[in-house]
């Protein structure tokens, strides 16, 4: 097969870049759409493929000048935007999934260049784009409220929801561009303007996005200030949770950043929508079917090289069958392809070289507290791509109370535990970590899929039956409990973290009866 050299993924990226329509170099875009007081920003950020670590582009970072210009255009776009009616917010928004479904091909190829997500991957998160879209467009139709009686004669009651203002988005590297889709889309809908910050080491798709989202706005004649994009790292990521400007902030990422922003946030009485690390678990019981159990397993552990939010990291598997599962899933790992994600192998590169070394401690220290390495666990050289940061994905068998196993390693490493009672035991050890974003069950017997989907079941956001912890659909919501951070986006009601409740109650009657029969006669 083809390898790129570190040549052509640069190369590969600055054309797909141009075939979206931004334009060549990065300083460019931040002068022409960000042109904020203080010129060209500070300290840019040399960004690097994953694949081959060549690097892309110099990403500036925001001035706080730059930043405050930006959220002024923020504040008067929202006067025009909140103006408008729901339902021709939602005509832009599909405008916007149109012009992605437009720039899919080139979009998504992008995503691997800069994530190093393999080519499918780097596809269907941009197809989440555009379904997030379509979500948007028919809720900008509903928004409903509730209405209720009244205690009193001639007295109506109701609900309705208003937007917040402007909506801060800080997203993570793993979803570079479907973070902020999630967000912004809804929130757009709702009346809202947003604020983007990226990861710092995925500026390159923001841009492209941004751009995209831009260009609509330009042909109907909207203000920039809808959708804002501005780069930078952790600083100026805390710009916005202290801003009370900014009336929610929406944060995906580690534990760590999430404790920072939702205490910055809370210290000011703003709102939040965290996103956070997981720990996800899947079990397997000795009725399941082993063939989809491990082809489950394998996508939800090797699969984006472990770096999804709900990565399968844990395997609780029955002791009838634990040999069995075992034995198919070291096989199976044998064989996964290890490459360069945008030629059709199944495990692309780790971010970057702080990430190869925590998956490299993480085993390490697995195995100093009794684990035993079954197979995988080193670093893989892929030849041509020296600079890439590739590994071969691996299994240790452990138990749930090492330290190790009970913290998130954003890497391909899987943790076989087994365990010998009913599944009551096996749902105690996976709830048994501070993270509660995904987790699985694999079996036949209804009773233990019932058991563990009820509320002495799962503890976390999203609990599946025959279904791995990864790949969700944008329908339901989104999020998990315990430090995952509570959170929940996309589908289903999730629209209302991005609208303030107001209750109304309206007298048409000639008296003023109070609420309890209070009486108060002057
Ligand atoms: P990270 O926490 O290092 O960075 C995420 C974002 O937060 C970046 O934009 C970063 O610049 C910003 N940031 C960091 N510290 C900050 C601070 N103190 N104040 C304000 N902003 C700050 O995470 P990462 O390495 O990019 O992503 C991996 C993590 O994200 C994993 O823990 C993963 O589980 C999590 N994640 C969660 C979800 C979810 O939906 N639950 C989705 C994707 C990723």
């Amino acid at each position: 097969m083809h390898t790129l050299s570190n040549a052509a993924v640069a190369q590969e990226a600055h054309r797909l870049l141009a075939q979206m329509g931004c334009p060549a170099s990065l300083s460019a875009w931040y002068l022409g759409l960000q042109a904020g007081p203080a010129g060209p920003g500070q300290n840019p950020i040399a960004v690097t493929s994953p694949i081959d670590g060549a690097e892309l582009a110099q990403a500036p970072s925001a001035t706080r000048a730059d930043y405050d210009h930006l959220l002024a255009e923020c504040q008067a776009a929202y006067a025009v935007w909140s103006q408008m009616p729901a339902p021709k917010r939602g005509e832009i928004v599909r405008q916007i999934g149109d012009a992605l479904r437009q720039h899919k091909e080139a979009l998504g190829k992008l995503v691997s260049i800069e994530a190093g997500k393999i080519t499918q991957e780097g596809l269907g998160e941009v197809q989440e784009m555009i379904d997030i879209c379509d979500f948007a467009v028919g809720l900008s139709r509903q928004l409903y409220g509730l209405t209720m009686h009244s205690e009193r004669p001639q007295h109506r009651m109701y609900e309705q929801w208003h937007p917040l203002g402007v909506v801060g988005i800080i997203s993570a590297f793993n979803f570079p561009v479907a973070v902020w889709s999630w967000n912004s889309m809804l929130a757009a809908i709702c009346g809202n303007v947003c604020i983007w910050k990226p990861s710092e080491k995925t500026p390159l798709t923001a841009v492209a996005t941004h751009y995209i989202a831009s260009k609509v706005l330009a042909d109907n004649g909207l203000p920039a200030g809808i959708f804002a994009l501005y780069l930078g790292g952790r600083e100026q990521g805390t710009w916005m949770a202290e801003d009370p400007r900014v009336a929610l902030v929406s944060a995906t990422g580690s534990t760590r950043m999430g404790r920072a922003v939702g205490q910055a946030v809370a210290q000011r009485m703003g709102k939040t929508l965290l996103e956070l690390g997981g720990n996800n678990a899947i079990i397997i019981t000795p009725s399941a079917d082993l063939e989809m159990a491990v082809r489950a397993t394998v996508f939800g552990a090797a699969g984006t090289a472990g770096q999804r939010c709900t990565t399968t990291r844990r395997l609780i598997v029955h002791a009838d069958v634990y040999d069995q599962v075992k034995d198919r899933l070291v096989a199976v790992y044998q064989k996964l392809t290890i490459g360069n994600p945008l030629e059709g192998n199944l495990v692309g590169p780790l971010i970057d070289e702080a990430a190869v070394q925590m998956y490299e401690s993480a085993l390490a220290s697995a195995q100093a507290e009794g684990g035993r390495l079954l197979v995988g666990g080193k670093r893989r050289a892929v030849a041509g791509l020296e600079g890439g940061h590739y590994v071969e994905p691996a299994i240790v068998e452990a138990q749930n109370s090492y330290t190790t196993v009970q913290e998130e390693t954003f890497a391909p490493i899987l943790y076989l535990i087994k365990y010998n009672g009913g599944v009551e035991e096996a749902v105690q050890i996976q709830n048994d970590v501070k993270q509660g974003l995904s987790s699985a069950i694999f079996t036949l017997n209804m009773r233990e899929a019932e058991y563990f989907l009820s509320h002495r079941g799962s503890d976390c956001g999203i609990a599946n039956v025959n279904i791995g912890t990864s790949g969700a659909e944008i329908g339901g919501a989104f999020g998990g409990e315990k430090e995952t951070g509570g959170g929940r986006e996309s589908g289903s009601d999730a629209w209302r973290n991005y609208m303030r409740r107001q209750t109304n109650t309206i007298n048409y009657g000639t008296a003023l009866p109070l609420a309890q029969g209070i009486s108060f006669d002057v």
